[in-house]
């Protein structure tokens, strides 16, 4: 049986930095099985209790990846969709659409910049502190749209 699970989640870099949090906002759900979460996290999670709070090691493969060198490429200034200066750190996405992927620039060359297209987090063991908060068999119609369904079965 796939569930739904409703979870609080503390995210943080091996060297304890934090990445990323829930909580102080709306615990954040997922379907099973629906590829929503890392692989790492929807593995470590199957079958634990709500009112569970864990500390979750998932390693990178398990996460974002390990890093590609292949990823960093020097592309020419003039025909990346940003305006204004790029200096190195900055991030944005490779083109319009939503799903495009995010870059980061590297070092910028004179017309051309370095940009790594690696996810930021590729290459990153993570720790995450979770609370389940609650968990529940998922429903016929979640099951069949393949996504999460508010109170009273609201697809969204
Ligand atoms: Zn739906």
């Amino acid at each position: 049986m796939r569930h739904v699970v409703t979870f609080h989640y503390t995210l943080r870099d091996p060297q304890g930095r934090l990445i990323d949090t829930s909580t102080g906002g709306e615990p954040v759900n997922f379907l099973e099985g629906a590829g929503q979460v890392i692989d790492g996290l929807e593995t470590q999670l199957k079958g634990v209790p709500a009112g569970t709070k864990t500390r979750l090691q998932v390693p990178a493969a398990q996460a974002y990846g390990e890093r590609d060198p292949e990823q960093v490429q020097k592309v020419l200034r003039a025909l990346l969709p940003v305006e204004g200066e790029l200096k190195p750190g900055d991030q944005f996405r490779a083109g319009d659409d939503h799903f495009a992927p995010v870059v980061t620039v590297v070092a910028v060359e004179g017309d051309s910049v370095m940009l790594d297209a690696n996810h930021p987090l590729a290459g990153v063991d993570l720790t995450f502190d979770v609370e389940i908060v609650a968990t529940r068999p998922a429903s016929p119609e979640e099951l069949a749209h393949g996504h999460v369904h508010g109170p009273g079965g609201a697809c969204h």
